[in-house]
């Protein structure tokens, strides 16, 4: 061809030359054809199955999710209920809530109300009001080489405690036995950590009686140290008595009777009341006067009898009642009478838990013999008494600032006017020798002495409180000057309260146990009704 070609024309090769490339391309489209329609049949084919694959997932999918929204939608409803339920619950918690802080305000109103008819029936019956007192556990409890750490000093000493606030609970556990426990129910219990203010509040209305007209006695027993002298006085610096007066907060209830005697007072008539202050030692069987003075003016602590007058009453002549006209001035008077306790050489004694304290407040006021019988404390009678006679009794008798050596000897003015009556009512404030049943064997001497006279002033107590509750018709007061001193508050002429004072201690169960045994007792002591006191203590004048 190509031979044949050299021969032919250019023209001819040139066409041949297309041609042939034509006939190329010819073969080469149908290779192209059939390449494509194998690849497209192919891709049909692959199309088909992603197609079919795809619509498989899609199904799939709408499966799961339909599966996921369902569980969802079960949540949510869930929660939904939840949330109901728990506002439900809520709605339902606020109720209770509720009712629990109404029936507590009912519980406190009714334990109130109880409180208060027990205080008219112990009132009523003329029985004694036992608070029983606790005092915390203090460094000195523990014996010296056994310290333990407070925890583990209260799980093994403390063996009192308040169950609540009108119950003592005694664990009593003797080696080789089962430790039992033992209740005591008295009209108040003080726990540990309860304030001077808490004990003063519980004491302060007796003080409202005593402006009412009645006497009013306060006692404190325990055992020596089991805090008698800090809830009366208050904390005592080292053994010089005095009040502390620094802290307020912790003064007793001796310094706080009388701010409170002298707050009441200052809401009368002016001069429509007076405070006489008497301080007495009963130490040995005797009776000390701490605010008696020699003849020079310096203070003396002298002897005094206890006498029973006409009327049965028991009385102090000679007694030194001086006069004082703020909670100072008797702040002032008893430390001093305190003080001397300490330092006479006639009253010297190791401790002040050795000897009795009975500090008295005699109120007097004056009533119009018109209104004899019936209460001063009506007000109209008070305004007509204060315009009468205030300006000239009372303001006289202080302005000599005298010293009654006598609770029968009165101002002379009063006998000048023709209807007037004066009326006394006491408090009497007493703090107890320690009542721990100390052995004989061993003591000598002046402490022998002391130790047996403590042992039979507070058993002729005890034998007077069971005369008493036996209504026999001898109760033997004169047993002991303390008895015979204190005679009409014990007897039933006075709103008488017993604080007994305890040591948690496992080391002084037994005078616990004790004090306890002898709260017990008191408190069945029944001596009829407490009377107002509204007798004339003046004959009508002439
Ligand atoms: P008592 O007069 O019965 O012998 P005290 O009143 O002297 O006893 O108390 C002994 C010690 O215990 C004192 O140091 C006192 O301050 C302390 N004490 C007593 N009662 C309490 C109390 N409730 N809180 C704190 N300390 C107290
Ligand atoms: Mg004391």
């Amino acid at each position: 061809q190509y031979q044949g070609l050299a021969r032919r024309s250019t023209n001819e090769v040139l066409q041949l030359y297309s041609a042939h490339s034509q006939q190329q391309k010819l073969q080469r489209s149908s290779v192209v054809i059939q390449m494509y329609g194998a690849i497209k049949k192919r891709l049909k084919r692959d199309l088909k199955s992603l197609h079919s694959f795809a619509l498989e997932l899609s199904k799939d999918f709408q499966r799961q999710s339909k599966t996921y929204l369902y569980q969802v939608l079960t949540a949510v409803q869930g929660i939904q209920l939840q949330n109901e339920a728990m506002q439900m619950f809520q709605v339902k918690a606020f109720d209770l809530e509720q009712s629990l802080q109404e029936l507590t305000e009912r519980y406190e109103k009714e334990k109130q109300k109880r409180r208060a008819l027990h205080n008219s029936l112990v009132e009523l019956r003329g029985n004694i009001r036992v608070h029983c007192r606790i005092r915390p556990l203090l460094p000195f409890d523990t014996a010296a080489g056994h310290l333990v750490s407070p925890d583990r000093q209260r799980n093994f000493s403390e063996v009192a405690c308040a169950a609540d606030d009108e119950t003592v609970l005694v664990k009593c556990s003797r080696p080789g036995h089962a430790s039992v426990n033992k209740t005591f129910q008295f009209e108040r219990v003080y726990s540990a950590s309860e304030s001077q203010d808490t004990v003063f509040a519980d004491v302060a209305p007796l003080l409202t009686s005593l402006l009412d007209g009645y006497n009013v006695c306060i006692m404190a027993y325990g055992q020596t140290g089991s805090g008698k002298t800090y809830t009366m006085l208050g904390p005592q610096p080292e053994e010089n008595l005095v009040f502390a007066i620094e802290d307020e907060s912790e003064l007793g209830i001796i310094p706080r009777a009388t701010q409170e005697v002298f707050r009441l007072i200052s809401e009368k008539p002016p001069g429509s009341y007076w405070v006489e202050v008497s301080v007495v030692e009963v130490y040995n069987n005797e009776v000390f006067d701490l605010l008696a003075k020699d003849s020079c003016g310096k203070v003396f602590g002298i002897k005094r009898d206890v006498v029973t007058s006409r009327e049965g009453k028991s009385d102090v002549p000679l007694l030194t009642h001086e006069t004082v006209e703020n909670a100072s001035e008797f702040l002032h008077l008893v430390n001093k009478g305190l003080q001397l306790r300490v330092t006479h050489t006639t009253l010297v004694h190791a401790h002040s838990s050795r000897s009795h304290l009975v500090v008295t407040l005699t109120i007097t006021t004056v009533v119009s013999e018109d209104n004899f019988g019936t209460s001063w404390e009506d007000e109209q009678t008070s305004q007509r008494l204060h315009k009468e006679f205030s300006c000239t009794f009372p303001q006289k008798m202080r302005e000599s600032k005298s010293t009654s050596s006598s609770r029968a000897s009165s101002p002379a003015q009063l006998e000048a006017t023709d209807k007037m009556k004066q009326v006394k009512t006491r408090l009497q404030l007493v703090d107890l020798a320690g009542s721990e049943c100390v052995g004989m064997s061993g003591v000598t001497g002046a402490a022998l002495r002391e130790t047996s006279f403590i042992n039979r002033s507070l058993s002729a107590l005890a034998d007077v409180l069971g005369a008493i509750a036996e209504q026999r018709s001898h109760v033997p007061y004169r047993n002991s000057k303390l008895t015979h001193l204190l005679q009409d508050s014990i007897g039933g002429d006075a709103k008488l309260l017993l604080m007994l004072c305890i040591s948690p201690d496992q080391k002084y169960l037994t005078e616990s146990m004790q004090s306890l045994g002898f709260g017990t007792r008191a408190r069945q002591v029944q001596r009829g009704q407490v009377r107002k006191k509204n007798f004339p203590v003046l004959s009508k004048a002439k």
